[in-house]
């Protein structure tokens, strides 16, 4: 007889936004498991999905965007520069990873809806909404 073990990748950056989980200076925070939270959008995981059901994630992203895509819940910040590229750049992590890198099988199923795609258009209107003269 047969055993496969599979051992599952998890993911190190955030599903919801792209964060990069290893920019973490905590090993324990370097990847996307239960009860971490994202340092970027503050999606916290485990937690997060449950309240906001099985479209958890993508609308999670919907609302992160629609507030103008602030870091740590800020638009403007004295201590970072967070910029339209940044954002951007960050976002395109989400190619590098699938809903089969989720930690909890059930969520990963539920969100059927999850993609990588994103629409750089409407991202764009809503930075310079938040960010009424600057690019
Ligand atoms: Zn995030």
């Amino acid at each position: 007889m047969e055993t496969q073990i599979n051992i599952k990748k998890l993911s190190q950056y955030c599903f919801v936004c792209g964060y990069n989980f290893e920019n973490e200076p905590e090993e324990s925070f370097r990847l996307v498991v239960f009860t971490n939270t994202c340092d970027c959008c503050l999606f916290q995981y485990g937690v997060d999905e449950t309240y906001f059901g099985p479209s958890g994630l993508m609308s999670y992203r919907q609302d992160w965007i629609e507030k103008g895509l602030p870091y740590r819940g800020e638009i403007f910040s004295e201590y970072l520069v967070w910029t339209l590229n940044d954002a951007l750049k960050q976002l395109h992590n989400l190619k590098k990873v699938n809903m089969d890198m989720y930690f909890n099988h059930l969520i990963a199923l539920d969100n059927k809806d999850w993609t990588s795609d994103i629409d750089e258009d409407r991202i764009k209107i809503y930075w310079n909404i938040f960010r009424s003269g600057s690019s």
